[in-house]
C-alpha cells in the first residue's frame, strides 16, 4: 500500500508546483508525513491550530518535527471570531471560524492540498478520488491514502517505527479538539468518539458540496 501512496505523493510534487499537506495529526497523518520526510518531496506541512488539541497531539507535534528534522506550520484560528464553549452551542460555527475558514485563507495560496482521509472512515468520505478538483476551497485535492484501511495504517506505522499520538492506545482511535472527543469502547464506529451525542460527524473540511462532483484525474 505504502509505495502506491509515495507514487502519488511524487507525482503531485511533480505536477503542483505549489503543494501542502494539512494534517491533524492522525494515525493516517503520521504515515503521510513519514513517506514525505523520507522521500525528502519539497512540500510543505501545516496543521490548523485551533488551540484546543489535546496536550499529547502538541507533544507529537514536537516529535515528528524532532524525528524527521521539518516544520510543521501552525496556522491559528482567528481569535476575533471565536468564543470559548463555543463547541457546545454551537460546535458547526465553532468549526468554521477555528478550522474551515482558516484552512479557506491558508489554501489560497495553494495550487493543490493533501489530506491523509481514508474512504472507509465515514460516508461523507466513500466517494474521495486519489486526486480531485475540491470545489469547497478551489484547488486539487490529493488523497493519498483513499484505498488503505485502518490496518495498512497501522502496519506502516509499526513497520517504519513512526511516532504517533499515545491517545490511539488509551481508547481514542480518532482524535480531534479536545473538547469534542472522547474515548470509544469495544465494538462501537472508530469515529464515535467525535462529537459525541450530536448529529455532527464531520468538521467540514472534507465534505463534497451536493452537485459538485468532483473531477477524478
Ligand atoms: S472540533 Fe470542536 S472545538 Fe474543534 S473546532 Fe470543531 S467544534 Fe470547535
Amino acid at each position: 500500500m505504502s509505495e502506491r501512496a509515495e507514487h502519488v505523493l511524487a507525482d503531485a510534487a511533480q505536477r503542483f508546483p505549489k503543494l501542502t499537506f494539512a494534517t491533524g495529526f492522525g494515525a493516517e497523518g503520521c504515515v503521510v508525513i513519514d513517506l514525505i520526510a523520507r522521500a525528502e518531496l519539497p512540500i510543505d506541512i501545516f496543521t490548523l491550530d485551533t488551540g484546543v488539541l489535546f496536550p499529547e497531539t502538541y507533544e507529537l507535534w514536537q516529535r515528528l518535527e524532532e524525528r524527521y528534522s521539518i516544520t510543521i506550520r501552525a496556522v491559528k484560528r482567528e481569535p476575533e471570531f471565536v468564543e470559548d464553549g463555543q463547541w457546545t452551542r454551537d460546535p458547526d460555527a465553532c468549526c468554521e471560524q477555528r478550522k474551515v475558514r482558516p484552512l479557506r485563507k491558508e489554501l489560497a495560496g495553494f495550487d493543490a492540498w493533501i489530506t491523509a482521509i481514508r474512504r472507509d472512515q465515514t460516508p461523507e468520505r466513500a466517494n474521495a478520488q486519489v486526486v480531485e478538483r475540491d470545489e469547497k476551497f478551489g484547488l486539487w485535492k490529493v488523497n493519498p491514502l483513499v484505498t488503505w484501511t485502518h490496518d495498512d495504517v497501522w502496519a506502516h506505522l509499526y513497520a517504519n517505527d513512526v511516532p504517533y499520538n499515545p491517545l490511539h492506545e488509551r481508547g481514542y482511535p480518532s482524535i480531534g479538539c479536545q473538547p469534542c472527543t472522547s474515548a470509544i469502547v469495544p465494538g462501537e464506529n472508530l469515529r464515535a468518539g467525535r462529537w459525541r451525542g450530536s448529529a455532527k460527524k464531520e468538521c467540514g473540511l472534507h465534505v463534497i458540496q451536493p452537485g459538485k462532483v468532483p473531477d477524478a484525474a
